[in-house]
């Protein structure tokens, strides 16, 4: 298949919908990014990668994130994860808390805001410390994408934690449920330096590409994680993906991907490839609006689905 036909087909039906949607402007320091970016690659499992658009460009990839952390949590925990987070769409917005309230401080799934965050407070006892786990989780990135140059933005990071007060509050709701064990203030901190991670659309379908292969990367041929595990995470992006707006997204693209703020979105085609998408102007659930459309076209044009 002509994948980068296709990319190049895409880049041109998109430029319409760029100045459609708007971008985060909750975290100060996300505001102030150019709508008009679109990125999009595509990545197979011999290695060979297509893009178009502004891909070298490294943008946050905020709740990407959070697959990666659920990756890591699992692999140390395994099943008494579940005893702390769930795996039900949450129906309600991503930060919600009075879901939390009324299930007694157990999130729905990993990839709400508390849920990602017993998740970050998960790893902060597994690895002693904060900086530890930061570290470990670092790590983990850079041995996914195969590049040791991945780092955090300082700034976004900071600047969420100026407005973090509904993720504290989360923390601590958690907390008095005792879903908690770590001091709130360094896990939240600690989980808002994962949301901002850097990185272009290039490194983020290459880092995804072993949720594509059964845990293991088809390139360097680590194992990262078990098949049976790497099915349970892909089955939780295809269901709660994408906020409260996962089932429309499974509807219109139907594949497990995972989508942040900055206007990223990750996805896989098991067996096949991963691919990543960005444009920073979202839609009213927080998705990227172009990101979002522009795999839509890429389902339809390439006939790739999981269904
Ligand atoms: N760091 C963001 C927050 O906690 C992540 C949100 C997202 O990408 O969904 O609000």
């Amino acid at each position: 298949m002509d994948y980068q036909s296709i990319l190049n087909e895409i880049y041109d039906e998109i430029q319409p919908h760029l100045d459609e949607g708007k971008v985060a402007d909750y975290i100060p320091a996300l505001a102030k990014v150019d709508k008009s970016q679109f990125a999009m690659t595509v990545t197979l499992g011999d290695g060979s990668s297509y893009s178009v658009g502004d891909y070298e460009k490294r943008f946050s990839i905020q709740s990407i994130s959070k697959v990666f952390t659920f990756t890591l949590a699992l692999k140390i925990y395994s099943k008494a994860l579940y005893h702390r987070v769930g795996v039900e769409p949450s129906g309600n917005p991503f930060n919600s808390l009075v879901q939390l309230e009324y299930e007694f401080g157990k999130p729905r799934n990993p990839f709400i805001n508390a849920g990602a965050l017993v998740i970050t407070d998960s790893l902060i006892s597994h690895y002693k410390d904060n900086y530890n786990a930061l570290e470990a989780i670092l790590n983990f990135i850079r041995d996914i994408t195969d590049d040791k140059s991945i780092c955090f933005d300082a700034e976004v990071a900071y600047s969420e934690m100026e407005h973090g007060d509904r993720n504290l509050s989360l923390a601590y709701l958690m907390k008095s449920f005792n879903n908690f064990e770590n001091s709130v203030e360094d896990t939240v901190m600690t989980y808002f330096k994962h949301c901002a991670v850097k990185m272009n659309t290039q490194e983020l379908s290459r880092s995804f590409l072993y949720l594509a292969f059964d845990g293991k990367d088809p390139i360097s041929e680590k194992e990262f994680i078990s098949q049976s595990q790497t099915r349970r995470i892909n089955a939780v992006m295809l269901t709660c993906g994408h906020y409260d707006a996962s089932g429309e997204f499974a509807f219109h693209v139907g594949l497990p991907a995972k989508s942040g703020v900055g206007g990223g979105i990750a996805a896989v085609v098991p067996g096949k490839m991963s691919i990543a998408v960005w444009s920073p102007a979202l839609n009213r659930y927080g998705n990227s609006h172009a990101g979002t459309i522009a795999l839509e076209l890429f389902t339809q044009k390439s006939g790739v689905s999981i269904f």
